[in-house]
């Protein structure tokens, strides 16, 4: 696995200083020969090793792994970023909020899963959201193609549009959204034709049905055992066919996970959903950080990646207590000690010792300061630029409004953080007085 190879490279290198770039250039080799070995295509390979290069060159080493673990969680971080996820790992949703009926268009290569995962999408839409939902087929092509989808519409107890003889794609769009319309349905769900290859008609007819259809999600379905093929299926579907998703299906078989990270970089859309099965309860949200655990030879990476987070929590607390020593409390070391709130349900390491943050505890265990707020206090430093969270007494109504616009909040909510630093650094000062945390243990006896 990817850890094996890292470890091998790296064992040499305990305990220097800080990544050089001749190390991580030998680590990223291992790092890209094992993206090929899963599957993952050779531009997207390339470029994501740049991007985890760049990343992990001047890293300072942690004192507790090794570099390659480190590494490892790096490249793992990156993976996930390039899945589509984000540290709070949130799924992607279809945007379905409009007037109804809310339009959902199924494309991709004849085999793919679209008419499977229609139904598995229905039914999920259905029992999971209660949504009343009609399916039509606009495959004319293959026979019997409308009669599968009704018959899994039988199966999942979800309706389908009445099979009419001799209609083709468009007018079978047509009456199916009339019909939606007039039937109060708040979903419909369009199961289109595929070919064999990618080929012009098809791509006509995808983009008379989306005209006529206006769907708010175009989900591409690819078949993940395809690998390099479904990375041209996806360039050529991306280009001329407004996608909005893609569903991956067959992710039950042994894909290494490559066709994934390929899928989001070529389409730049984020994966929405997974089908693990041909059963109608086989589809899941899409995780990015179970697929890029995959991808790096999973089992004992997990475990590194969470030691070397540790390991980052805990120079995050010894950096803290040499400011504390100090009197020094900047925006980054206000983003530490959140950070250390929210991991562990609002009990900082040193959150007890600082007055400000006692305070802010006790709201937060009274639930007025919850999880949301915290990533949005978060959200507001990293709109702040380096000079704002070393001096935040620079922050001025101007610049409230830029880190209220650029973190979705509001110069109310910046105001609030701003009080809240500033209280914990006046408190910080208090402290060093008093002389410095030893001598404030002392005193608490
Ligand atoms: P379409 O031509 O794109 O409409 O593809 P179908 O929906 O007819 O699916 C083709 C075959 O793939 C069927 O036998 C499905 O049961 C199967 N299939 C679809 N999705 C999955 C999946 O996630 N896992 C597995 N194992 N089989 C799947
Ligand atoms: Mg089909």
């Amino acid at each position: 696995s990817l850890s094996d190879r890292l470890g091998g490279v790296f064992d040499r290198l305990r305990g220097r200083g800080a990544l050089t770039e001749a190390d991580v250039r030998a680590a990223m080799r291992e790092v890209r020969v094992a993206l090929l070995e899963a599957d993952v295509a050779l531009p997207v390979a390339r470029q994501f090793v740049d991007a985890a290069t760049e990343k992990a060159i001047g890293q300072n080493v942690l004192r507790s792994v090794t570099p390659g673990q480190q590494v490892v969680k790096i490249v793992n971080d990156a993976l996930v970023e390039l899945l589509g996820g984000s540290a709070g790992e949130e799924e992607a949703q279809l945007h379905l909020a409009v007037t109804p009926p809310a339009v959902v268009m199924m494309v991709g290569l004849q085999g793919s899963g679209k008419t499977t995962t229609t139904a598995k999408i229905a039914r999920r839409l259905k029992t999971r959201e209660n949504k009343k939902v009609l399916m039509a087929s606009l495959d004319v092509n293959r026979p019997a193609a409308q009669e599968q989808l009704a018959t899994l519409g039988t199966q999942v107890d979800v309706a389908t549009l009445p099979i009419v003889a001799g209609q083709q794609p468009v007018e079978i769009a047509r009456r199916a959204l009339q019909s939606a319309k007039l039937q109060g349905y708040d979903v419909l769900m369009l199961d289109t034709a595929g070919r064999l290859h990618v080929d012009q008609a098809l791509m006509d007819e995808m983009k008379a049905v989306a005209d006529v259809a206006t769907p708010q999600e175009i989900l591409l379905v690819v078949d993940s055992l395809t690998g390099q093929d479904a990375v041209n299926v996806a360039t050529n579907f991306s280009e001329q066919v407004p996608l909005t998703g893609v569903v991956l299906t067959r992710m039950d078989g042994d894909a290494r996970g490559g066709a994934a990270l390929s899928m989001r970089a070529v389409t730049g859309k984020p994966i929405k959903f997974a089908g693990t099965g041909e059963k109608m309860d086989a589809l899941e949200a899409f995780h990015p950080g179970r697929v890029a655990g995959r991808i790096l030879g999973m089992g004992d990476v997990v475990s590194l990646v969470e030691r070397a987070a540790e390991a980052v929590q805990q120079e995050d607390a010894e950096r803290m207590a040499s400011r504390l020593a100090k009197g020094q409390f900047d925006m980054d070391d206000l983003r530490a000690q959140l950070g250390q709130m929210r991991r562990m349900g609002g009990l900082g390491a040193l959150a007890g010792m600082i007055p400000g943050m006692k305070k802010a505890q006790a709201a937060m265990n009274s639930g007025a300061i919850d999880e949301r707020i915290l990533l949005r206090m978060d959200a507001m430093i990293t709109s702040m630029t380096q000079k704002e969270r070393a001096k935040p007494e620079l922050i001025n109504a101007k610049r409230k409004i830029r880190i209220a616009k650029g973190s979705g909040t509001t110069v109310q909510d910046v105001n609030k953080l701003l009080k809240m630093h500033q209280e914990m650094a006046n408190a910080m000062k208090r402290i060093k007085k008093m002389g410095g945390l030893k001598g404030m243990m002392a005193m608490l006896g």
